[in-house]
């Protein structure tokens, strides 16, 4: 970083801060991922530079011919990864690859079902704030109160009631399998689209860790920067036959010029996904994140539905007797990065909450293993025990640091 760091030390050193950050810290954030320097460097291109509105041979730019490769790359890849279906890469995030699908065949006022934001959807599934809980008619399933799991009789009651246009599936802290098979029979009961949004599990797919949606699915959207660990943006798998409609809802009817440096990191991170280590690193994921859960609840945490199958486990901090913000600060305080969440049928405000959401994709990508999540599980339990020693916590923080320290990640980027 050379040149930033002579002409702008200030966010020289904001980025410099980050890698520290990144490199001594336990990052436990569901969400998150760290991607290869191939991924960095892919995206730190002069492919920021060029305009490219349309798609590969059919631009309304000259000089497209490089950007058309890379796109094209990434699409044949993520092809090869998820099956024969349409794919669209232009999306800038999670979020509009979901507008895109919503407009490619819904009118305002439709209706819609998907999963409450309470029980683990996302915003753009219909919340209230979002547009997509202000341009649609928003029905919202939850889960079943016992098993805290999803509960296909009562969707399809409620499918049978408001006979919704599209019924959407997929969630961001759901820690069990979700059985696209059911929810297309669902669909065909009442004629509605099928739409998975599988932003979280989608490396897990990848590897065929989790049970495909293609097959069953009209449309799939996600992200490609959490399990599938590319750069930080979204994309489109769809039946053929709404091909041209997804690509000109995406183009011109949401976006403009796609971000053709981000696609050249998509195309080298499916590339990645497409090796033999990836599915050993997704395999390695659910079994960290199995382990932990396990630890966890023998320290006495109850973990949501008792366990997960996922990359990612809902806690409930109710037995501990602190609620999720403040044990998100505390945790933090001990170099252990997570975020309050919801549990299902949570008595706490959402700015409260009574759990975290605990994720291990990032940690397994820096070669974490078992072992460690057992002492994570004890360094957890540790500083929540401890919440109000401050000293305690900056000791905790030291032992996180030896365990980052025996799994470098970028250190050998910001040493020099
Ligand atoms: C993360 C996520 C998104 C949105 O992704 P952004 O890139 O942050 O817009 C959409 N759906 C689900 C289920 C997610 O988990």
């Amino acid at each position: 970083m050379k040149y930033l760091k002579k002409f702008d030390p200030e966010v020289y050193r904001a980025i410099k801060n980050e890698i520290k950050r990144e490199e001594e810290n336990l990052e436990l954030i569901a969400s998150e991922n760290f991607v290869s320097p191939a991924v960095l460097e892919a995206q730190g291109s002069v492919m920021t530079n060029k305009y490219a509105e349309g798609y590969p041979r059919a631009r309304w730019y000259g000089g497209c011919e490089f950007v058309d490769d890379v796109e094209d790359l990434a699409i044949e890849r993520a092809k090869k990864i998820f099956g024969e279906c349409h794919v669209n890469v232009q999306p800038h995030s999670g979020s509009q690859a979901n507008m895109a699908v919503y407009f490619s065949v819904l009118n305002t006022n439709d209706t819609i079902l998907a999963m409450d934001l309470a029980c683990g959807g996302h915003l753009t599934h219909g919340h209230r704030h979002n547009f997509s809980g202000r341009l649609f008619n928003v029905v919202t399933y939850c889960l079943n109160k016992d098993t805290e799991m999803l509960d296909y009789n009562q969707i399809q009651d409620l499918a049978n009631k408001c006979k919704p246009k599209m019924i959407v599936a997929g969630a961001s802290a759901y820690p069990r399998i979700i059985d696209f098979k059911k929810f297309r029979s669902i669909c065909d009961s009442v004629a509605a689209y099928l739409f998975v949004d599988m932003a979280h599990i989608a490396g897990l797919i990848a590897a065929g860790v989790h049970p495909s949606p293609i097959p069953y699915a009209d449309f799939v959207s996600t992200t490609t920067h959490k399990t599938l660990r590319g750069p930080r943006g979204g994309m489109i798998l769809c039946r053929k036959e709404f091909a041209r409609k997804i690509d000109a809802q995406i183009f011109p009817g949401i976006q403009g010029g796609p971000l053709m440096h981000v696609i050249a990191a998509k195309a080298v991170a499916l590339k990645e996904a497409l090796k033999p280590e990836f599915k050993i690193y997704q395999r390695q994921v659910v079994k960290n994140a199995r382990a932990l859960s396990q630890a966890l609840s023998k320290l006495n945490f109850r973990i949501v539905t008792g366990g997960t199958d996922t990359h990612l486990l809902l806690v409930d901090l109710i037995p501990k007797n602190i609620s999720g913000m403040d044990a998100e600060i505390v945790l933090d305080k001990a170099g252990i990065t997570v975020n309050k969440n919801l549990i299902p049928f949570d008595k706490k405000s959402a700015a409260i909450t009574s759990g975290i959401r605990i994720g291990t994709a990032a940690v397994t990508t820096r070669g974490l293993k078992e072992k460690e999540m057992k002492k994570i599980a004890i360094l957890m339990d540790k500083a929540i025990s401890f919440a109000n020693n401050n000293e305690k916590l900056a000791q905790i923080k030291k032992e996180c640091r030896l365990i980052t320290k025996k799994f470098p990640l970028y250190s050998n980027l910001w040493r020099n």
